[in-house]
């Protein structure tokens, strides 16, 4: 079927967008403004209504894309979960609640993480019935700037042509260099097959310590298996995380019970006897090891995704990254076709997208849109959890910029003492001469301790670093000086108030260290 009049916009691309970021939000944001959209999403899927306000293509037949199918959403089912059993079997004695006969139900927990998922695309389904989206199941391939097809997965072909598109094809998990590692999702795993293991594997090495190691490492960790992250680089966390945050954070999943291999390159995995066999060596090259597991989780990054896009046809071009080249009002090379999300420049995250996919739509409407790229929060919901916002102690430095920095341990909160948390701190980075706020960092405080003392020290709640992080952001967006939020009052007794004091040691002194 054919629209009987070219749209305004065509979102081509919308695992993410159709939970929050990208492709789903630019779409619904160009209905909002009046403009005719269809989204082109890989995953969505129904039959073409043509005429209709709205429409969107996606091959998966559900809605939500990485973020909501196999990213962000059943990952932190799957964290809470497992935190929540964890803290049942070792934490609860020390606050005065005696549990027995504590076991693990993976069948049942992997059934929550699927029943959070699905009720979540549902939703999505009745977001786009309010906004009056069609969606049209299939996948979209350039014919011309102006016109794709798309494959329908109930077969046949639909041709949807529209004054401007918006891409937002997001990303895929990048493949082991050289082909020596294949990824089966059964033993040789990408975070996908880390989400749905049916067993609990006895050793499981996680190749890349940034946050997909470290989430879904921590989430099979305190289901029982022994944990090994194999680092190419010399810290955890990945890019963009403070040295003193990620050495931390490293000290407490160490003491969680996971194990790190830093500055260590994997080369190759081979399946034998039920087993995986790896090969590493030194980053520095020389010493080769060799590692065992049962299960073997790749995650080293992912690449942008733009397969059977035909790009060609629409003249859109690729940096030698693969990521589709666009300027600072997300045109790419070819005028009327706008790009956000994975798929182009920036940290792959699902918010950030999201920001893009509104600000493009805005620039199609008005000619004006707004994405502040350094007030993009990172997040990683480990427990502890990690979170922070602008510039590191780091990278300033490298930039020869003059900054005061302010710490505020929670080990001196009111609040992590009544929830028996004593570790982490919040560290807030301002500019020396305006006093100006460009960086926070959090480490949620965490009684991290051996595994095999948990049961007589218990571990913590942890304060909520994820959270907390958002008023970080807001600081940084309105460009607030330390002063201006240690000057604002902060409920007592919460864990917020450690971000007070954080700012107050910034500019003068902290009350309370
Ligand atoms: P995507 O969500 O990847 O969506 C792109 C969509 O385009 C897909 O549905 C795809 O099927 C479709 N598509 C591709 N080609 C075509 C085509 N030719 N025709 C039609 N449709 C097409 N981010 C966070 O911010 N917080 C988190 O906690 C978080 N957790 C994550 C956990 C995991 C395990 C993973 C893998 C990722 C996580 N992310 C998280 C990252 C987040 O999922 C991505 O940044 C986000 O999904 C990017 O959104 P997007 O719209 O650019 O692309
Ligand atoms: P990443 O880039 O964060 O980390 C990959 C790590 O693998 C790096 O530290 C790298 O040095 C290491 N590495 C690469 N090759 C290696 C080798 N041969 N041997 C050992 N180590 C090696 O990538 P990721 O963890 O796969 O995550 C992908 C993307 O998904 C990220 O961009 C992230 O933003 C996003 N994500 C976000 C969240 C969140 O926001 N909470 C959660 C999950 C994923």
């Amino acid at each position: 079927a054919t629209a009987s009049e070219p749209y305004d916009v065509v979102v081509i691309g919308g695992g993410q967008w159709a939970h929050s970021p990208g492709g789903y939000v630019a779409a619904i944001k160009a209905a909002q403004l009046g403009l005719r959209v269809s989204m082109s999403l890989l995953w969505l899927g129904s039959q073409t209504k043509p005429c209709s306000q709205t429409a969107c293509v996606e091959k998966r037949g559900s809605l939500g894309g990485t973020c909501l199918n196999v990213g962000c959403i059943p990952s932190k089912a799957m964290l809470n979960n497992s935190h929540i059993y964890h803290q049942t079997q070792h934490d609860l004695k020390r606050r005065g609640i005696d549990v027995t006969g504590v076991s693990l139900n993976l069948e049942n927990m992997l059934a929550a993480k699927d029943n959070a998922v699905s009720g979540l695309t549902k939703g999505i389904e009745f977001l786009f019935k309010q906004n009056k989206v069609d969606y049209i199941k299939g996948a979209a391939s350039f014919v011309s700037p102006t016109k794709i097809t798309v494959d329908l997965l109930d077969g046949g072909k639909s041709e949807v042509e529209t004054k401007n598109f918006v891409i937002a094809t997001g990303s895929e998990v990048t493949p082991f260099p050289g082909g020596s590692i294949q990824i089966d999702e059964q033993q040789i795993v990408s975070s996908t097959g880390a989400l749905a293991l049916q067993k609990v594997p006895e050793k499981l090495v996680v190749i890349g310590g940034g946050i997909i190691g470290l989430e879904m490492g921590s989430v099979w960790s305190r289901l029982g298996s022994e944990v090994t992250v194999v680092e190419f680089l010399g810290g955890i966390g990945g890019a963009g995380i403070d040295e003193e945050v990620a050495k931390q954070f490293q000290r407490l999943l160490t003491k969680q019970g996971l194990k790190f291999k830093l500055n260590t390159k994997v080369l190759s995995a081979e399946k034998q006897d039920g087993k995986v066999h790896l090969k590493a060596e030194s980053a520095k090259g020389g010493k080769e090891e060799t590692l065992e597991a049962n299960v073997v989780l790749v995650a080293i990054g992912r690449r942008p995704y733009v397969e059977g896009l035909n790009l060609a046809a629409a003249g859109v071009e690729l940096d030698n990254r693969g990521r589709i080249i666009i300027d600072d009002q997300f045109n790419t090379s070819t005028k009327n076709i706008k790009c956000i999300g994975d798929v182009t420049f920036g940290p792959m995250l699902a918010h950030k997208a999201e920001e893009e996919g509104i600000a493009a739509v805005e620039y199609i409407k008005s000619g004006h849109g707004h994405v502040n790229y350094n007030a993009i929060p990172s997040v990683v919901y480990t427990h502890p959890e990690v979170a922070w916002v602008g510039k590191t102690e780091q990278e300033l430095k490298a930039e020869g910029v003059q900054f005061n920095v302010g710490k505020f341990n929670f080990s001196a909160n009111s609040r992590a003492k009544t929830n028996l948390d004593s570790e982490g701190f919040v560290k807030i980075i301002a500019e020396k001469e305006t006093d100006k706020v460009l960086g926070v960092h959090i480490i949620g405080g965490s009684l991290a301790v051996k595994r095999m003392e948990i049961s007589d020290l218990g571990l913590p709640l942890g304060p909520n670093a994820g959270e907390m992080i958002g008023e970080g952001v807001l600081a940084i967006e309105y460009g607030a000086s330390a002063e201006d939020i240690a000057r604002t009052s902060h409920a007592h007794p919460t864990l917020s108030e450690a971000f007070k004091e954080a700012a107050m040691a910034a500019y003068s002194k902290a009350i309370h260290m």
